[in-house]
């Protein structure tokens, strides 16, 4: 059994927050082990949660369209969420079920060890590129320990908003070029320490 079929039984036992008391499947992620890239969405809906499987509804749908934009399936790529239960009646997942869920994505990532994540809407934007606007950031790269961190606007917000989906379709194109000049990107600057409130 792979590192990554095992690391789902560990999710699939999880309980550590409400969310997994009205699950129906748990929804670790899914695709290529040895990918380059990775796309990580918000959280299950109703489809995923009924399949266990990521974004298998009409976002999903989207999502591969976009992906053969560039020549990819989804069997070529990793896709995950920041959260892998279902949020009942697809609510916003709270701060402490993001910081639960956590630890299994940054497992997945050391596992899948990708050249290049891509962060689908602001929940997932959040966890890599903290206190960012979307709006301003999306289709935007930065490197950081040779990964390349892009972000997007989420394919189930850009499917009803004309101006998103062009936005989405456009920084979709991109990415085949980052990925072809990962070696030639320059690291962002270390990020400078966030100022803590409490501290003197
Ligand atoms: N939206 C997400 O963020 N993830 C899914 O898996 C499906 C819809």
């Amino acid at each position: 059994m792979s590192a990554l079929s095992e690391l789902y039984q560990e999710i699939a036992l999880c309980q550590q927050c409400e969310l997994a008391k009205y699950r129906t499947k748990v929804v670790p992620g899914e695709g290529a082990e040895d990918t380059d890239i990775m796309f990580i969405g918000e959280a299950p809906g109703w489809h995923e949660d009924q399949q266990g499987r990521p974004f298998v509804g009409p976002a999903g749908q989207y999502l591969d369209e976009l992906l053969a934009s560039i020549h990819l399936s989804r069997k070529q790529v990793y896709i995950a969420n920041v959260i892998k239960c279902r949020p009942q009646g697809n609510r916003d997942p709270l701060p402490s079920e993001i910081v639960n869920c956590r630890q299994w994505l940054e497992r997945q990532i050391e596992l899948i060890h990708p050249k290049m994540i891509v962060t689908l809407g602001r929940y997932s934007m959040a966890m890599f590129f903290p206190n960012k606007s979307i709006s301003k950031i999306h289709g935007t790269a930065q490197k950081r320990d040779n990964v390349i961190y892009y972000a997007m606007y989420h394919p189930a917000a850009a499917l009803h908003q004309q101006s998103l989906r062009q936005a989405i379709e456009e920084d979709m194109l991109k990415i085949p070029p980052l990925l072809a000049q990962v070696e030639n990107i320059t690291e962002a600057k270390p990020q400078s320490k966030q100022l803590n409130m409490f501290e003197v």
